[in-house]
């Protein structure tokens, strides 16, 4: 029947869109090698896994706080646990001083559900162009708050005390563009004149942020 056939038709053109979609990158970029590379890392033959393949040790030590912004991330991505390797979850341990700042700074690939264990955090993120709403809140022990993929977020201790929180991230490698370091800290360095003409300052207040980081 001519009716069923275009029948399935429409399901197979429908599966096949569903389908048709690159995986997402895993890296800032991929340049294509001939010989064969993967998207992530290749794997190792399942008969010589091992429990510690999926196993990391050490969430529970403090991070060194001692820097100008008192924060201290300690990642747990496919870097510290192999297992981790296309699963597209990690986790982080952040450590605040007391007004201790984690900056702007954006996952290109991951979503990020935080919760503080200890102490209060003001967190915040800002939506995209042309808004640039500004959601922010502050959390105390046992909040849970989330900063979506590749928006621009921070963190702040707001008490008087160190502050520590644990965040799930939505790939195996989210990647991290702290926005002052990228902009003002790139090797080589944006133009100073550029940076004057985009943030509408002179040139010396771009050189003296810049000789910041
Ligand atoms: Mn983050």
């Amino acid at each position: 029947m001519p009716s069923n056939f275009l029948l399935l038709g429409f399901f197979i053109a429908t599966f096949t869109v569903c389908l048709a979609s690159d995986p997402s990158p895993l890296q800032d970029f991929c340049v294509a090698n001939p010989k064969g590379s993967v998207n992530g890392f290749a794997c190792k033959d399942p008969k010589l896994v091992q429990a510690d393949d999926f196993f990391f040790s050490g969430l529970n030590i403090t991070g060194n706080t001692s820097n100008p912004v008192g924060s201290k991330v300690t990642p747990v991505t496919v870097t510290q646990i192999p297992g981790l390797n296309t699963l597209g979850i990690s986790m982080v341990r952040i450590d605040f001083s007391p007004s201790g700042v984690n900056p702007p700074h954006t996952h290109p690939r991951a979503t990020e559900i935080l919760t503080v264990i200890e102490g209060s955090l003001e967190v915040g993120f800002v939506t995209s162009n042309p808004n640039n709403t500004l959601i922010s809140k502050v959390l105390v022990k046992g909040d849970v708050f989330v900063f979506p993929q590749g928006l621009v977020h921070f963190q702040r201790n707001t008490g008087n005390a160190s502050a520590v929180a644990i965040a799930g991230l939505s790939s195996q490698t989210p990647g991290v563009i702290t926005i002052g370091n990228a902009v003002f800290g790139s090797n080589p360095a944006i133009p100073d004149d550029l940076l004057a003409k985009s943030f509408q300052v002179d040139a010396k207040t771009v050189d003296l942020i810049q000789s910041k980081f």
